[in-house]
């Protein structure tokens, strides 16, 4: 049976670090691509990293539930896992990879629930995390403080998940998330 991994944290934990490393180390998984209406960055391609919106068009699914989650994750910013999306990947027979943000993870933990595996990213600290997010330089200072805002209420939402992961020393969360997600595809279901 295809499995959920679910990667959350606020922005700027290392979410994209992690799953991209998981997504290169391991062909049994596959990223579930996000609907979004925010603009693409500079090396983000359609379909690959999102896929791009508009407002009007994000609206649209919304209204014909073709979602199975989403979020206004910031001030008119959208962001959703589309039903299609998921189906496609298990047709493929991977385990599905998600990035999501808080409410998205609960949302999909509590859909799939012994299915899925719920983890949250915690950076070492508040100030080491936006140390990060200033340091990727793919926010204006507009975006940097909406992200900063939020992510101080989602630190507190840590324990809520299946597992915390650290990540300080990058290796050592790697190797973490590795052992992670090994431990839990392989887990026999009961
Ligand atoms: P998210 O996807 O959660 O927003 P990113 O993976 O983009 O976070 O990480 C934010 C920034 O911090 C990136 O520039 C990334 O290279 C850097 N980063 C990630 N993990 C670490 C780490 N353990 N130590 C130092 N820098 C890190
Ligand atoms: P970014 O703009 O940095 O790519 O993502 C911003 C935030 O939106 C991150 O916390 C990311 O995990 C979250 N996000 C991305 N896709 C989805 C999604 O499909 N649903 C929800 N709820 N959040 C998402």
């Amino acid at each position: 049976m295809s499995k959920l991994l679910i990667f959350t944290a606020p922005s700027g934990a290392g979410k994209t670090t992690i799953t991209r490393h998981l997504l290169k180390t391991f062909d049994f998984l596959a990223f579930s691509v996000s609907a979004t209406t925010r603009d693409p960055r500079p090396h983000e391609e359609e379909g690959v990293h999102y896929y791009f919106l508009s407002k009007k068009a994000f609206k649209k699914k919304i209204k014909t539930k073709e979602f199975v989650e989403w979020e206004e994750v910031y001030e008119d910013q959208y962001y959703g896992t589309l039903k299609s999306e998921v189906e496609r990947l298990w047709k493929k027979d991977k385990h599905i990879l998600f990035d999501i943000d808080v409410e998205g993870a609960k949302e999909v933990k509590k859909e799939y629930g012994d299915q899925a595996l719920a983890i949250f990213i915690n950076p070492p600290s508040k100030e080491v995390l936006i140390e990060r997010l200033k340091s990727r330089k793919t926010e204006d200072e507009k975006s940097l403080k909406k992200r900063i805002k939020k992510a101080t209420k989602e630190l507190k939402y840590a324990n809520k998940f299946d597992k915390i992961l650290v990540n300080d020393v990058l290796e050592v969360a790697l190797k973490d998330a590795e052992k992670l997600v090994l431990d839990f595809v392989n887990q026999k279901e009961s």
